[in-house]
């Protein structure tokens, strides 16, 4: 079955989910689907074994969405930062161009979950056009990275137009594609897509697992056809509570990824977005798993951990403490706890 073909066959209601699994709670995902759009194409829906199980949570909509009294619609602030509508500048050489409003999947935790999935989202010709105006006229802007929603929900002559205009400004070193598709519909993933891809080069993709379950054959299948075409593979993972918010989980997740050749670039906590309080760790909770990998695991399986600053003030990475004491001598604890020290006063 083509991508598109799986796409319409995409769960949208509660009645769906309750054919398959008739004690679920159908009030409670009507309601929160009302609210946020709900849509589990049939390869992902194909995943979830059990009710409340890591990969239903991050599909099938809750009541808990409506009850977070805590969070903000736009907690990143990426309205206020954006000089045209759908392209957040933030940093001094980057920017973020939102080029498409669609997913595969409606994920419950997204942080754009104001407007991916709806009318708030208008994309167009009109608005990509002044999105690339903005970058021609922006030599500061170096890497280009393009999001959403999901640049790959768009067709290849669509994408293969704005990866061209890209391309043909001067001053930007590199693009990258931000998709959650190889995980949620790696069947998007064509031959074809690569084939077009490759002509965009330098060209960065980095794909979003989040769960060792979403490693799968056509998953590895589709980040293989990535690599072949030359495309280095970096992994955004959430930190999302009742999900994958251990140890264990985590390292297999990011050996299952490196064995996939994708290399773990962030371990995210979960922004502050309305509708997503239910889904948030502890930052303890994300230092003790980054303690559990650095030295434990291969240093190419070890990701950035990072708080996205509430207010739009950037990604905070955060690190444990493996500094005691500072001063004529470094004290510090290596990975397994053992205190040595460093002569560092001259
Ligand atoms: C995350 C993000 C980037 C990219 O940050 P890197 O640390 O370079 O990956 C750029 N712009 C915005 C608005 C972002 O949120
Ligand atoms: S794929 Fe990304 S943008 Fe789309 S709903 Fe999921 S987290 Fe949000």
């Amino acid at each position: 079955m083509s991508w598109r073909n799986l796409l319409a066959d995409s769960l949208t209601s509660a009645d769906a989910v309750k054919r398959r699994f008739p004690a679920a709670d159908t009030r409670g995902i009507e309601e929160a689907a009302r609210q946020y759009p709900m849509r589990i194409n049939p390869y992902y829906w194909g995943l979830v074994k059990d009710i409340d199980d890591p990969l239903w949570r991050q599909a099938v909509p809750s009541s808990l969405e409506l009850k977070d009294v805590v969070c903000e619609a736009d907690p990143l602030a990426e309205e206020a930062l954006s000089p045209v509508a759908n392209l957040v500048h933030k940093y001094p050489d980057r920017v973020l161009f939102l080029v498409s409003s669609q997913c595969a999947m409606y994920c419950r935790f997204c942080t754009r979950k104001r407007k991916v999935g709806t009318a708030e989202m208008v994309i167009d010709d009109a608005t990509i056009a002044l999105g690339l105006d903005y970058i021609r006229r922006t030599p500061a802007v170096r890497d280009v990275l393009l999001s959403g929603g999901d640049p790959l929900l768009l067709s290849d002559e669509r994408l293969e137009w704005i990866l061209a205009e890209v391309r043909a400004i001067p001053h930007v070193d590199i693009i990258r594609i931000g998709t959650r598709v190889p995980c949620v519909l790696p069947m998007r993933v064509s031959q074809r897509l690569c084939t077009m891809l490759k002509r965009y080069h330098p060209l960065y993709i980095n794909t979003h697992f989040n769960h060792p379950a979403e490693l799968t054959a056509e998953a590895a299948s589709a980040c293989g056809r990535l690599a072949d075409a030359g495309i280095s593979l970096g992994c955004q993972t959430v930190l999302l509570r009742g999900v994958n918010d251990s140890p264990e989980v985590i390292k297999e997740l990011l050996r299952g990824l490196l064995r996939m050749r994708v290399r773990p670039y962030y371990l995210f906590q979960g922004d502050m977005t309305r509708g997503t309080d239910h889904f948030r760790t502890r930052i303890e909770t994300g230092l003790t798993i980054m303690k559990s990998l650095i030295g434990h695991v291969s240093g190419m399986a070890v990701p950035h951990f990072a708080l996205d600053a509430p207010g739009g003030g950037g990604k905070i990475p955060l690190l444990p403490d493996y500094v005691i004491e500072r001063g004529e001598r470094l004290v510090f604890k290596n990975y397994c706890g053992e205190i040595c020290s460093y002569p560092d006063g001259y």
